[in-house]
């Protein structure tokens, strides 16, 4: 299976602005888009840079946005594709080489909503146990990678580099759901500004962008109903 990977270019050193160069590469349908990024980079070009690692839908390395969405290059094959193939760099982000981006002003957004177990309460003798119904609110967010497919996808988030983002809003709630944490508040504060979880439009690129299907707009919603009622209970 022939495909030609065109992918947009930029090494600060040399370039002004980016450029696009088509590589050809043969692949099975079964093969991973990365394998033949990976193959591109050993036999034809080596200066071709992009993050990977565990290569296998777990770590969220090499998100990047292929024909158009953001997704990961290890859990799309060859064969879903067109023989066309256009890579670029997760929008939103700037850029740093190629197909890599600088993803700090990202964890910077997560550390800010308190992405930790808050407790202050003495340590039981085990752990804090928690009930299959407890752990069942959370067992759609524990699934997320810090990809940031979903951010980078927000248009809301294109437009408000302030706005906290779908990621961010996901690892709150997924504090704020669990059972055994007692920093609810000071998190809902967090996510409650001018930039927070109201900012959310519902448009749902998040949701078709997650690799890991978690409904990302679910969370939010959950986030904007328990930041209005503590706001309604203040104003009383
Ligand atoms: Fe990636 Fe989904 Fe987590 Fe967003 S919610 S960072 S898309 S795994």
């Amino acid at each position: 299976m022939d495909k030609i990977f065109r992918i947009k270019r930029f090494d600060p050193e040399k370039d002004n602005a980016a450029r696009w160069e088509d590589f050809p590469v043969e692949l099975g349908p079964h093969e991973r888009l990365l394998d033949g990024l990976v193959r591109t980079k050993e036999f034809t070009d080596g200066s071709l840079t992009f993050r990977r690692s565990c290569a296998h839908g777990m770590c969220g390395s090499c998100a990047m946005k292929i024909n158009g969405r953001s997704r990961l290059a290890c859990q799309t094959l060859a064969g879903d594709m067109p023989e066309l193939v256009v890579f670029e760099p997760l929008p939103a982000f700037p850029v740093i080489k190629d197909l890599v981006v600088d993803m700090e002003p990202f964890f910077e957004k997560i550390k800010s909503v308190m992405p930790y177990l808050v407790n202050d309460e003495p340590l039981p003798s085990r752990e804090r146990p928690q009930s299959p119904e407890e752990m069942e609110k959370i067992l759609d967010s524990i699934r997320c990678i810090l990809c940031a497919c979903c951010t980078s996808s927000c248009p809301v988030y294109w437009g408000d580099k302030q706005y906290l983002g779908p990621a961010a809003l996901v690892k709150a709630a997924r504090f704020v759901l669990d059972s055994r944490d007692r920093g609810g508040k000071a998190r809902l504060d967090l996510v409650s500004g001018a930039h927070g979880a109201a900012r959310c439009h519902s448009i749902y690129n998040c949701v078709e962008a997650c690799p890991r299907d978690i409904d990302v707009t679910r969370h939010i919603a959950i986030l904007k109903r328990q930041t209005l009622k503590r706001g309604l209970r203040g104003a009383r």
